[in-house]
């Protein structure tokens, strides 16, 4: 009886662990199947210095390969210009005034659900390796299986952290066991102050570097706010070129560390079944208005985006895309591609159709906001509408663009187009009151629809001013 019972106990065992076995492998040969997903996020990379974008000196020959093997999106614009607007954007699909993150250091709630989180639900490893940069952003670690910010070093990484995001990430994916995995790596490079080593400074600068000129390169990058207009600091023409070729110069760096990396996954047998989207966060004046840097107006130069995804499996290779996309668009249309239905409300939408010439979508428009939510934009394929808040959380116009005749963003035309001026702040408020409702569904009312502080390091705050972040 007792060996019976024992037998019986034991042949349940076998049956219970064969079927865990087989569920085990069931899951497992159906998760090998699940495409990979990488981002692959520059910060502050201008998509008219690549050579893919049509840009001439020759900066980003990885990166132009990596495009003709997907889809280019010519016009992709960020839903702000500084990280702290638009990573989180990325990342949920919802806009800055939904998420009220428009400070450094609000933090994103958890109940906000992001793509890490979904993923994560259908079965994904997910990891985040960044830059310093993402410390503003609180609580985006606990929406990653891993996530390390990665401190700037000295030596080969001095103070940008390349080496060891790429190392660390590689490191990460070697260390799975075969479950498809999602990858978040956040680069400061290009971030300024430009070019810092191992990054060449002759690369496309050949003449002298004087002591004069590094000590003005120096505060441009280091002045409080970096807001050399308002400091009087104005450089010549030739002071441009020598900045402008430093920026170029960490380009070509940053695209050298890039393509490693896809030699890497390249070796590793990774690269038909992964999903690559390379990103920037924002753009990066580069004296289009006498300054240099983000975060400080919603003209193109600073919310304009590259975009670029590739994966063969279901995306056409060489594709450039011209219609408007806005980076809270990425994500639901990562999803598509993936086939994952989700349970959450999106501010932006599947572009996978368009990219596929099978479903052209309506007219879009894109909205951007700035720090403090005072500033913000709407932006459709003719126009560009800038406003500021009343006071009151109403936007009020106060520049209007023809895109069409002014490219630039030059010539204010908000007089002269009364009606246009009237539809397009009529739809920025309509979605500024879009975000508040959305932001009250999905967090409720109450305290934690208000922005959470949280509460940063001395380190992090060092590492956030030095980042010209916070004053
Ligand atoms: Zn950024």
């Amino acid at each position: 009886m007792r060996d019976k019972k024992t037998l019986t106990i034991v042949l349940a065992s076998v049956v219970v662990l064969a079927s865990a076995v087989f569920l085990l492998g069931t899951k497992t040969s159906k998760q090998r199947r699940s495409p990979n997903v990488i981002f692959i996020v520059v910060d502050a990379l201008r998509p008219d210095h690549l050579g893919c974008y049509g840009y001439k000196r020759p900066t980003s020959p990885g990166i132009d390969d990596f495009a003709r093997e997907g889809v280019l999106f010519e016009n992709a614009f960020a839903s702000g210009s500084q990280t702290m607007m638009s990573v989180p954007s990325i990342l949920t699909s919802l806009y800055p005034d939904t998420l009220n993150i428009l400070e450094n250091g609000a933090s994103l709630s958890d109940k906000f659900m992001t793509l890490p989180g979904i993923l994560a639900k259908n079965g994904y490893r997910t990891a985040a390796f960044t830059g310093p940069q993402l410390r503003s952003i609180g609580s985006l670690s606990s929406h990653f299986h891993a996530y390390e910010s990665i401190s700037p070093g000295r030596g080969a990484d001095n103070g940008d952290a390349t080496q060891s995001i790429l190392s660390k990430a590689t490191s990460w994916i070697q260390d799975g066991s075969g479950e498809p995995f999602f990858l978040y790596m956040h680069f400061l490079r290009v971030h300024s102050p430009y070019c810092r080593p191992p990054c060449a400074r002759d690369r496309f600068w050949k003449e002298e570097i004087t002591p004069e000129m590094e000590d003005m390169a120096k505060r441009f990058h280091y002045t409080k706010g970096y807001d050399a207009r308002k400091n009087g600091i104005k450089p010549d023409a030739r002071m441009v070129d020598f900045l402008v070729s430093l920026y170029d110069a960490d380009i070509n760096y940053i695209d050298g560390r890039i393509e490693r990396f896809f030699a890497f996954l390249k070796e590793a047998g990774l690269t038909d079944n992964t999903l690559i989207v390379l990103l920037s966060d924002h753009g990066e004046e580069l004296n289009d208005r006498g300054d240099f840097f983000h975060g400080k107006t919603l003209y193109d130069e600073q919310i304009r985006v590259v975009l670029v995804m590739r994966f063969p499996k279901a995306l056409p290779q060489g594709k450039r895309v011209t219609e408007l996309v806005s980076l809270v668009d990425v994500m639901p249309t990562v999803l598509d591609i993936l086939r994952i239905e989700y349970n959450t409300e999106t501010q932006g939408r599947s572009i996978l159709g368009m990219v596929a010439g099978l479903d052209p979508l309506p007219e879009l428009e894109s909205f951007s906001e700035l720090k403090y939510g005072t500033h913000k934009a709407i932006r459709t394929k003719r126009w560009k509408l800038l406003a500021r808040d009343d006071g009151r959380g109403v936007p009020e116009p106060v520049e209007l663009y023809d895109l069409q005749d002014d490219p630039g963003e030059r010539v204010n035309v908000l007089e002269k187009y009364p009606v246009e001026s009237q539809q397009l702040v009529l739809r920025l408020r309509d979605h500024t009151r879009e975000c508040l409702d959305l932001r009250a569904r999905l967090l409720g009312r109450g305290p934690e629809a208000e922005a959470q502080q949280v509460r940063l390091t001395e380190e992090d705050r060092d590492i956030l001013k030095s980042l010209g972040y916070i004053q």
